[in-house]
């Protein structure tokens, strides 16, 4: 196969919702047909029940020994695809916008009962605002739920979407049905057998044949009938360009635990999601297609086992191919590296290969080397633009706690930040390191990693901090900035590249001194260049 089919054969996509909302169970439903895994249960839930930090030690611990859940690859219908997983607890947002940057596409899975979730509406908003194309899933149709019609008003309003029905439900909970397949014209009947994997289809050829009411019987054959109507009036027609545009979201319905209605989901979306994309770097668009190799560093994976503390740092091929002990430009140090040892992820496992190709992912083994956004290339000076850090919302100082391993602490905190786990700010005024994270479960994360893989110890003290604003003066030499400098002067510091940062105490305090320096500009994400 060439280059050219290589490419167009494959999608890239994350599948994104609001904790139980069943990403897991579709995940491995959509595995099942790829035949990558025999059975349910394959699929390690990556979930962190109530927050415990015992959990994710667990499940941090799992996954050291198979990271290769962090992207689940398989074959269908000669169609190469790569699910990226994208953690559903809040406290590790970060990880999930960052793995954003590296999907072609996402699937949003919402519970037909409990609608549109605080954790959908984040990401589907970076979704949004990206141009990402999504498909949506209305999922555990088999329960009782909010009525068809008004999920679709409420994922168009929270969500801000514009939305079409690909499917839809023939009644729902104890009286469900089946689905009438609107993109494929056939109605897939319910058993609620979850041991069956391919479920029969029945097609309809004219919804106005009175073999519809020998099939779902008269009542649901009317409602039915009026429904598609309405659906026809009220919305959209699909276009897969206004689809791939982020104009227009399809949605499905079905139950992913009877896995059903997941065969029609996958069977369009191999259709319609589109292939790799180009992207954009800070000097110009860079096209799949293109012969030379670029790729970026959207996800660095520690080793859990203090035995083995190499990382593998998560690379998305953007264009051209990436091959096998050839050697490539990191841009940032301006050296080149050479990889022996690529690996490529499959549904269970990781093993090594000689050729990747764009929108493939690629774990690289790393010392040290690489930092989240890192950009390789085969020469040409680039660097992806699009991995931008977020205002941290807790912040504590970090003391040493073991005089002894200063250094250790120094290290591990350093590699701790390009993992991304949290960010680090030195305070201008007296040096003291300043952690800013999403949640505040990173913080145990942090320490017990600290002990555990570096071999230090640290504490905390409350930090007095509410939003982390980066600061841009007009003019870094007008009277204005210098002022501001010295009046905030206890409030500001540096990020690890060495960009300033205002670490605000309020929104209050934040407008004041927007009213009061309007040359000094302040944003909320790192991403202002
Ligand atoms: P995640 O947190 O989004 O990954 O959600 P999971 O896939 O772990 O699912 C959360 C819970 O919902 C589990 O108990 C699943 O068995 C259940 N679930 C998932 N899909 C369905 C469905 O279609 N119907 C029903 N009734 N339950 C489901």
């Amino acid at each position: 196969m060439g280059f050219i089919e290589e490419i167009a054969r494959r999608r890239t996509f994350g599948i994104i919702s609001h904790p139980d909302a069943g990403k897991t169970t579709l995940t491995e439903k959509l595995l099942l047909f790829g035949g990558a895994i025999q059975e349910a249960g394959a699929v390690k839930s990556n979930k962190i029940k109530k927050g415990a930090t015992s959990d994710f030690m667990e499940i941090e611990r799992q996954r050291g020994i198979s990271v290769a859940t962090s992207v689940l690859a398989f074959n269908y219908k000669d169609r190469k695809i790569n699910i990226l997983d994208t953690p559903g607890h809040k406290d590790f947002a970060e990880d999930t916008f960052r793995t954003l940057t590296a999907v072609d596409s996402v699937i949003v899975v919402i519970d037909v009962a409990k609608g549109v979730e605080e954790q959908t509406e984040k990401l589907v908003e970076v979704c949004r605002m990206r141009n990402i194309p999504m498909i949506v899933f209305i999922n555990k149709l088999d329960r009782e739920g909010k009525d068809a019609f008004d999920l679709l008003d409420e994922v168009e309003q929270k969500l801000k979407l514009n939305v079409t029905p690909l499917s839809f439900p023939i009644g729902m909970g104890y009286d469900f049905k089946g689905i009438y397949n609107i993109w494929e014209k056939n109605i897939n009947l319910f058993s609620g057998d979850s041991r069956k994997n391919i479920e029969e289809t029945i097609a309809i050829s004219d919804i106005n044949s009175p073999e519809l009411e020998t099939i779902v019987g008269d009542k649901p054959a009317n409602t039915l009938r009026e429904e598609l109507e309405l659906i026809e009036e009220v919305y959209p027609a699909f276009d897969r360009n206004e689809y791939l545009n982020g104009n227009l979201q399809p949605v499905f319905f079905g139950s992913a635990l009877n896995n059903f209605g997941v065969r029609e989901l996958l069977d369009c979306f191999i259709e319609i999601a589109p292939t790799p994309r180009p992207k954009e770097a800070d000097t110009r668009l860079i096209k799949p297609e293109e012969e030379k190799f670029t790729g970026f560093v959207f996800k660095i994976h520690a080793n859990m086992d203090p035995k083995h503390r190499d990382r593998l740092a998560f690379i998305k091929v953007v264009s051209g191919t990436f091959e096998r002990n050839k050697p490539y430009l990191h841009v940032r140090h301006g050296k080149n590296l050479k990889f022996s040892s690529p690996n490529a992820f499959f549904a269970e496992k990781k093993e090594i290969v000689d050729i990747s190709y764009p929108g493939d992912i690629v774990g690289l083994h790393d010392t040290g080397n690489f930092k989240i956004g890192d950009t390789l290339t085969e020469g040409e000076i680039l660097n992806y633009k699009g991995i931008p850090s977020f205002s941290p919302e807790h912040f504590r100082y970090v003391n040493n706690a073991d005089p002894l391993k200063a250094k250790q602490l120094e290290k591990g905190l350093d590699q701790l930040m390009d993992e991304g786990v949290a960010q680090l700010f030195t305070l201008e005024m007296n040096g003291r390191k300043v952690i800013g994270t999403v949640g505040a479960l990173q913080y145990e994360v942090i320490q017990y990693r600290l002990e555990h893989e570096y071999g230090a110890k640290c504490s905390y003290e409350n930090f007095p901090a509410y939003k982390a604003c980066w600061v841009k003066p007009q003019d870094p030499k007008n009277e204005e900035f210098a002022e501001f400098k010295r009046v905030k002067q206890k409030f500001l510091g540096k990020d690890k590249y060495g960009q300033l940062v205002f670490l605000a105490d309020s929104e209050f305090s934040i407008q004041m001194t927007q009213q009061k320096y309007p040359s000094v500009k302040l944003y909320f994400t790192s991403d202002f260049h």
